[in-house]
Formats: structure tokens, C-alpha cells, sequence
């Protein structure tokens, strides 16, 4: 595929890579023209990795002219790369502004997924997760984050082409929900990246709301970071329990899944040692999935420095893997992949200019804006 523009030319003109196809056939019906032509444009576009509104020649002069002046296709670049010794890559991703964001790129046999970003930084205070202790600055567009899957495919070729998606990058997906959707219809159109709803996830920390909203639009699977069979415990890790409890996830969880292709939700279970990874904890999480149909993937701790945090001993993990198990949940413990580049979960700080900290120090200061 060809390389896009680069994002940080400054952009008056709209972009098509903020349309998936329904909203590019709004915005066709809109300058008056077919809504067709918005399949056209997207396989233009996503198919032949066309650019030039030029060279599009099943349409119109006179629409090649009007798209010239008034649209572009701007996908963001990849402005550094690390490859791990097992073959994970890590992408900075410039957004412009001085944000950047990562993306990982992690190959297996007969796979590769790309772990891709939603917002620069995150608005949460997960408190075992160094993307949080980041800050929060902005969320990304849906150009931006369609945008990591074509740079992705661009740098990796045919061979390497990106078969699985998971956006478990930086950010809250759900919080950036009109972005998202669009960003993960494109991944699922046949005439973009055409890739199976089996194979798009969803990973969110639990926003109720949006994942009751998300049912009504979208049927892609759904990954869920539970980390604590408790509310006691989850209030703690994962601050936006407070907000949305265990009761109320569970209740959204089933939901889901009545809609989902997949008929279950994974749960993301972080193992950090004397904090939730008790046998106690692994029998309370068995009685909290009881009634909703789910998979295990309990993901070792990474550090990072300054973390209060230590991983679960092997054995631990094991020990809480088995219970699990032999209560009939599908439970596996995640590799940990590209820990020498810091590409692992939890792991991705990009660069952010944290708006949301200094508002706070402003106010602190009596100077709020
Ligand atoms: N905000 C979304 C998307 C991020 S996904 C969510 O919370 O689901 C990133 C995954 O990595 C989440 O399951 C997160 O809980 C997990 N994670 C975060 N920090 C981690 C760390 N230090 N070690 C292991 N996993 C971590």
C-alpha cells in the first residue's frame, strides 16, 4: 500500500478516513451525489491504497475536482519502530501536536495482531497500568486510529498483513465511542479490511453505559479488564468501579453477550502478587462468572518504575489458572510478549501532553482556565 500524507500537515480539509461507510454515504447525499459512491471511495481508498482523488477513475471530473479541493486522506505515520527479540514490534505513532501514541504489532504463526490505540493517554487511574499514570490529553479520531491498522499493513507487506485487532493500546475505548465505532465498522467492512467480528476486540475497564450503547451498534467481541472478584479490591485497581460496580459490569457483561458473535466475554485478569491472586479471590471470581458464559486470560503483571506493585509467582498463577479451570472456565495465562522493547499490556506511555493534570494543577492554584 501506498504511504498517506503525514498527519502533521495541518488539516482544514475533511478527512475520509473519519467516515466508515455509512457516515461516507451521509456525507455523499449531503455534496449531493450517490450514496454508491461512498463503497467506491472505500475501496479506493482501503483496497487499492489510492490517494490521489485524481486517479480515481470510475468517478465523476467534476466529483474528482470537488474532493480535491474540500477532502483528504490523511493517515498518521509511524515515526519510530523497536522490534523485540521474539519478533513483537513497537510503533510510535505521531498524532501531531507532540502526541504520540503506540501500537504493537505482535506476530504469531498463523496470525498477527495489532494492538492498537484509542485516545492519547487515558482519563483513568488504573493503578497498576503506566499509560494512567500518563495523564490524559485528547481522544483520537477515527483517521487516527484506522489510521495504526493502515500504517501498520504498510510497514509489515502482504505477508505480514495484520489479521487481528484488539484495542487494548492506550485509552478507554468506550469513552471515546464515536470514534471508535466508525474506526471498528471500517476493520469489519468487506470493502475495507474486511476482518471477522471474531477477530475485532473490544477491551474496556467497565463503562457501563457505552457498552449497553455498544449492543445497539456494533456486534464485535468484547474484552473486559476485571482484575478483582470484589468490589473492595476493584475500587482500588480499577477506580471507575466505584462509578460502575461488579454488579451492575455483570449485568452489561450478559447483555453483551446475547449480541455478540463470539457468545462470551473474555475477562482480562492482571496477577499482582498478595493483592488479588489468593485462592480465595479465584473461587469468589468463579461465583462471580457463574451465570455469564466467559474466557480467562489472566495477564502476569508488568512493572514499570515507580509501580507498588509485584507480579504473582508462577506457581500462583498456576494454582489460580487451576480453580478456575476446574470450574469449567476456559482460562489461559497470556504470554507475555515484547517485554524487552516495554511493548507488553500496560506497558504503553507514548508521549502526552497532559492537559487533564495541569488543569488540575491550575486549579489548584487558583488559576483554573
Ligand atoms: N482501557 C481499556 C483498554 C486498555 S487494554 C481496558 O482497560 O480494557 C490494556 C490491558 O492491559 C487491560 O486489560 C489492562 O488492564 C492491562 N494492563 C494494564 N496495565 C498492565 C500491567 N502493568 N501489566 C499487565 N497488564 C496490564
Amino acid at each position: 500500500m501506498k504511504s498517506f500524507v503525514n498527519a502533521s500537515v495541518k488539516q482544514t480539509k475533511i478527512n475520509l478516513l473519519d467516515f466508515d461507510r455509512k457516515g461516507m454515504q451521509a456525507f455523499f447525499v449531503e455534496i449531493g451525489e450517490k450514496p454508491f459512491r461512498a463503497t467506491q471511495l472505500i475501496k479506493w481508498i482501503y483496497q487499492e491504497g489510492e490517494h490521489d482523488f485524481d486517479r480515481m477513475t470510475n468517478l465523476s471530473k467534476s466529483l474528482r475536482a470537488y474532493l480535491t479541493e474540500h477532502c483528504c486522506i490523511v493517515a498518521p505515520e509511524i515515526i519510530f519502530e523497536q522490534v523485540a527479540s521474539d519478533g513483537t514490534r513497537k510503533w510510535v505513532i505521531e498524532m501531531g501536536g507532540g502526541n504520540k501514541v503506540e501500537a504493537v504489532y505482535i506476530p504469531e504463526e498463523n496470525r498477527a495482531t495489532l494492538c492498537v490505540s484509542s485516545q492519547v493517554g487515558c482519563a483513568l487511574a488504573c493503578t497498576f497500568c503506566s499509560t494512567a499514570q500518563q495523564g490524559f490529553n485528547r481522544n483520537l479520531t477515527t483517521a487516527e486510529i484506522i489510521g495504526q491498522l493502515m500504517a501498520a499493513n504498510a510497514r509489515v507487506g502482504e505477508q505480514g498483513r495484520v489479521t487481528n485487532v484488539v484495542m487494548m493500546g492506550m485509552g478507554e475505548p468506550l469513552l471515546n465511542f464515536d470514534n471508535v465505532v466508525p474506526a471498528m465498522n471500517l476493520m469489519t467492512e468487506d470493502f475495507a479490511f474486511g476482518l471477522s467480528k471474531r477477530r475485532v476486540t473490544i477491551s474496556t475497564s467497565g463503562v457501563v453505559p457505552a457498552m449497553y450503547r455498544l449492543t445497539e451498534v456494533c456486534d464485535i467481541s468484547m474484552a473486559v479488564s476485571l482484575h478483582a472478584p470484589t468490589d473492595a479490591v476493584r475500587d482500588i485497581l480499577v477506580p471507575i468501579n466505584q462509578k460502575y460496580p461488579l454488579q451492575e459490569l455483570m449485568a452489561a457483561c450478559k447483555k453483551y453477550i446475547e449480541s455478540s458473535p463470539r457468545g462470551f466475554i473474555t475477562f482480562e485478569y492482571v496477577m499482582l502478587e498478595g493483592i488479588n491472586d489468593s485462592l480465595a479471590d479465584a473461587r469468589a471470581l468463579v461465583k462471580l462468572l457463574k451465570h455469564v458464559p466467559s474466557k480467562m486470560n489472566l495477564i502476569p503483571f508488568n512493572p514499570f518504575p515507580n509501580t507498588q506493585y509485584t507480579c504473582s509467582s508462577k506457581e500462583a498463577i498456576e494454582r489460580f489458572r487451576d480453580v478456575l479451570y476446574k470450574a469449567g472456565i476456559v482460562t489461559t495465562i497470556r504470554k507475555t510478549r515484547g517485554e524487552d522493547i516495554d511493548a507488553a499490556c500496560g506497558q504503553l506511555v507514548g508521549k502526552v501532553q497532559d492537559k487533564s493534570r495541569r488543569a488540575e494543577r491550575l486549579e489548584r492554584m487558583g488559576l483554573s482556565t
